[in-house]
Formats: C-alpha cells, sequence, structure tokens
C-alpha cells in the first residue's frame, strides 16, 4: 500500500504521487504563525498536524522540503504595533522567538525554510507586477491594488476550487481591503494596500506608492520562491481555506507561472477545527489557552503533542484539561513498558525492529495519515508486552528488539522519552553515591542512617553486578 491524502481540491482520498519525476523529493508548505501575540493552541494543532506529515513523509523515504512562512507584517501585526507604540520589527521578534520556542516544546522540527514576508517585498511586488501585466489586478484610485476575480475568471481560471461560491451574490465593482473576510463578502481583494496614516511607519515603497502588501499575496510570493511554482503539497487549518488559500491559489495560478497543465497545488491538506469544552475557542468565553498556559499547569510538551495527534487531522478535536489527563496517562503506560524493556535490554546490542509490527503502522498512517489508527497499534503492542513481561518471556535481545520497534515508530510520532518513572530521582541518587562514600570511609553509622532515609522515603537499596541500585518499594 501507498501513502493516500485527502485532497481538498478533489474532496477524494488520492494516491500521493510526488511532481519530481524521480518520485523522491516533496515540497511542503504550511501557513506558518502571524506573529501578533502568543500561538494558541488551535494554532499548535495545525502545526503538530504539518510536523507529523513531514515526519511521515521522511520516514516513507522521500526528501521533503519544508517550508512555512512567518506572517509578520499583516492587518493586526500593525493594530497591534500602533497600540504598543514600538516598530514592527521589536513588536514581532518577542512574538517569533515565542512561536520558535513552543514549536521546539512540542517537538516539532525546525521547517527547511522559514521565510519572513518582511523579507520578501520585492518578490511580492514583481507577482503583483505579473498580475497587473496579465490584466488580473489593477490600482484603485486610492493607490491600492487589487486583484479582480472577474478578469481572472475571465481567462479561464476558477475561482472557487476549494469551496464552493456563490457568485450571484457578488456585485460586480466591490472590493474588500480587510485580510480577513466572510465568503458571503466575495469581492476583489488587496495585494498591494497604500500607506495610510496607521500604518505609521510600516511601509515600504513600490511601483503604485509607498505600502504594504495584502496577507494572502505574502504566501503566493514566500511558497513560490522557495518551492517553485507547482509543488506537492500544502497544508493548513480548514480556517483558512476561504479566503487566504482560496486567493492564495488565484494569485498564483493568475500569474500564469506553472507548466502547462499544472497547478500550483497539487494536493491541499486541511486540518478540522479545535473546539473547547466543545466551544469555539474565544478569549471572550474563558476558554482561550495558549501552549504557555497548559504549561503553567504543569503539562509537558509531549503530553499536549501526544493528545494533538491522538486524533485523525480531519476530525474536529474537542479539547478538554480531562483529556489531557488521559494523555498524559496514556504516556505514562508507554514509558512505563518501555522503561521495563530497557531495564531487561541493559546493554545488549541494538536488535532489527519487527518489520511487520511497523508495518502495522505504516498501513494506518498510509491511509491519510490515520494516527488514531496508528495509536491503537501502538497500545496492543504496549498491552501484548505487559503480559509478556509478566509471564518472564521477554528475554534481553527481544527486549531490545521492542525497543527498536519503538524508536522507529517515533521518528513519525515524535514523543520522545520523557523522565521514565522508573529512573531514580536525583536527590535519591544523592544520597546513594554519599552513602557509598560513608561505606568506603567506613563510617557505618552514617551508611546506615542513609539507608534507612531512603526506606523511609520508599527506595531500596539492591546490590547487583554494576554496584548498589535503588530500587522502589
Ligand atoms: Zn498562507
Amino acid at each position: 500500500m501507498a501513502l493516500a491524502v485527502f485532497n481538498t481540491l478533489s474532496r477524494q482520498l488520492e494516491n500521493f504521487v510526488p511532481l519530481d519525476p524521480h518520485g523522491k523529493k516533496v515540497g511542503l508548505y504550511c501557513c506558518g504563525p502571524t506573529i501578533h501575540d502568543f500561538a494558541h493552541i488551535g494554532n499548535f494543532r495545525t502545526f503538530v498536524f504539518a510536523d507529523l506529515m513531514r515526519r511521515y513523509l521522511a520516514y516513507s523515504g522521500y526528501e521533503v522540503k519544508h517550508v512555512m512562512n512567518i506572517t509578520d507584517v499583516e492587518d493586526k501585526i500593525i493594530r497591534r504595533v500602533r497600540e504598543a507604540g514600538t516598530s514592527l520589527k521589536d513588536y514581532t521578534a518577542k512574538y517569533e522567538a515565542a512561536f520558535l520556542e513552543d514549536l521546539k516544546t512540542l517537538a516539532c522540527l525546525p521547517a527547511t525554510d522559514m521565510p519572513r514576508a518582511t523579507e520578501h517585498i520585492p518578490e511580492i511586488i514583481e507577482l503583483v507586477e505579473k498580475l497587473i501585466e496579465r490584466g488580473i489586478a489593477y490600482k484603485a484610485v486610492d493607490g491600492s491594488v487589487y486583484f479582480s476575480i472577474e478578469k481572472y475568471r475571465g481567462c479561464g481560471c476558477t475561482y472557487g476550487q476549494l469551496v464552493k461560491l456563490n457568485f450571484e451574490e457578488m456585485r460586480q465593482g466591490e472590493r474588500v481591503s480587510s485580510d480577513e473576510y466572510e465568503k458571503e463578502s466575495i469581492a476583489d481583494f488587496a495585494l498591494w494596500k497604500a500607506r495610510v496614516p496607521e500604518d505609521g511607519q510600516v511601509f515600504w515603497d513600490s511601483p503604485w506608492g509607498q505600502g504594504r502588501p495584502g496577507w494572502h499575496i505574502e504566501c503566493s510570493a514566500m511558497s513560490m520562491k522557495s518551492l517553485g511554482n507547482s509543488f506537492d503539497l500544502h497544508l493548513g487549518g480548514e480556517d483558512l481555506m476561504f479566503p487566504h488559500h482560496e486567493d492564495e491559489i488565484a494569485q498564483s495560478e493568475g500569474a500564469g507561472v506553472q507548466e502547462a497543465g499544472k497547478r500550483f497545488v497539487k494536493y491541499w491538506m486541511h486540518g478540522a477545527h479545535l473546539l473547547v469544552e466543545g466551544k469555539k475557542m474565544a478569549k471572550s468565553l474563558g476558554n482561550f489557552f495558549t501552549l504557555r498556559d497548559l504549561l503553567a499547569k504543569g503539562y509537558a510538551g509531549r503530553e499536549i503533542r501526544y493528545l494533538f495527534i491522538s486524533a485523525h487531522y480531519r476530525e474536529q478535536f474537542n479539547f478538554t484539561l480531562e483529556g489531557l489527563e488521559s494523555a498524559r496517562a496514556a504516556i505514562r503506560r508507554l514509558d512505563e513498558c518501555l522503561g521495563k524493556l530497557r531495564e531487561i535490554a541493559g546493554s545488549t546490542p541494538v536488535q532489527p525492529a519487527d518489520p511487520a509490527l511497523l508495518e502495522k503502522i505504516r498501513a494506518e498512517l498510509d491511509h491519510d495519515l490515520n494516527v488514531s489508527g496508528a495509536w491503537g497499534e501502538v497500545f496492543i503492542f504496549v498491552s501484548q508486552t505487559n503480559k509478556s513481561l509478566a509471564a518472564g518471556e521477554i528475554n534481553e535481545v527481544r527486549a531490545s528488539a521492542l525497543l527498536s520497534f519503538w524508536a522507529e515508530a517515533d521518528k513519525v510520532f515524535g514523543l520522545g522519552t520523557g523522565a521514565l518513572p522508573s529512573e531514580v530521582p536525583a536527590e535519591f541518587q544523592d544520597l546513594l553515591d554519599q552513602r557509598q562514600a560513608a561505606r568506603k570511609a567506613k563510617d557505618f553509622k552514617r551508611s546506615d542512617q542513609i539507608r534507612d532515609e531512603l526506606k523511609a522515603k520508599g527506595w531500596v537499596i539492591e546490590d547487583t553486578p554494576k554496584g548498589p541500585k535503588l530500587k522502589k518499594v
């Protein structure tokens, strides 16, 4: 079986065949954050989904170029910069750094390329110029440049590839200048926004006068620069499907830069919404969480990551704190099982993983990244291993092979290993070392004292060929 993905363009499951004639290289773009604030867990669910896809493609042998842009200029950011009375760079630098730190906490691999919009103004201008040359974009009286949906459709192009649109409601000549708008207000959208007093010092020179780019054109310019005019995969949250992604297609295909018969993007994949306690997350509802809010509650990055990838990306996800508690318990079960295997394996040389076990995981993930099915297989593995452990049926060679299975599977899951419950906390290990020192110095009184202290705290000393070890009572 090979990888098949649900393509929003066709609303169907399609076999994944990369554009690369050698079938090796894969280009993947996922819209990055708008760095106007700390990113919330809804944003992170999308980034973890993109990371899972990227890891699985790499695991499947593809050479993945993963591009994630940083939107460091758009409406919301400009508003915040104005309110904060600071410069664009000073304002966004803080949130960009926080975002990258958060990605690391969630064990998301760094993107191959992370272009910033403000560093691609020439490419953006060039793309707008191309659209003007082709008669698809026009300069309005205020000096802004708009994309003409009518002219685009007149060229035989389709506006509304990802979503169904009702053009009856569209009023000719109507324009929308804000970066975000509803389907009901489809209209010519801004590619370049002429400078207004509220923009403060945020502006660049252009052939149409001073101004700044619209949000949508930023992604078209940066994705095509990094991945070429046609690339394999574009991922994002379903909230970006309209207008952002639809406009990305219109701008990129409207520029007519693709080879005949090729689209801007071959496969579009969209992650479903995240709800909190069954409701849309909103600051006004008090159910709004940034990643940092959850870390402050004592949850670890890997617990949050596990929760995000415990469900299929196209399933609407209902986030609850109870769900996070269950994630913690599931990971503990896995960690405990692996910890026991590690104890048995000791320093046995690494053994190859059982291909049949890995095949089960692959079969699930090949089916549109069915991660919940893959976890099902992992937890069957945990139960069976626990049974065999209890029956004393696992020797060091078998233990090492089972650990190799997890090491392989975890290349995709990216959960890593946390502090294992069977590991000795540092303070007790210190006491054990002190006891050894006391014994060496023949201070048996002190040595017995430490032994009793450890026992009172639930640890006994066991003599092993490798020296004394602590064991939980
Ligand atoms: Zn984008």
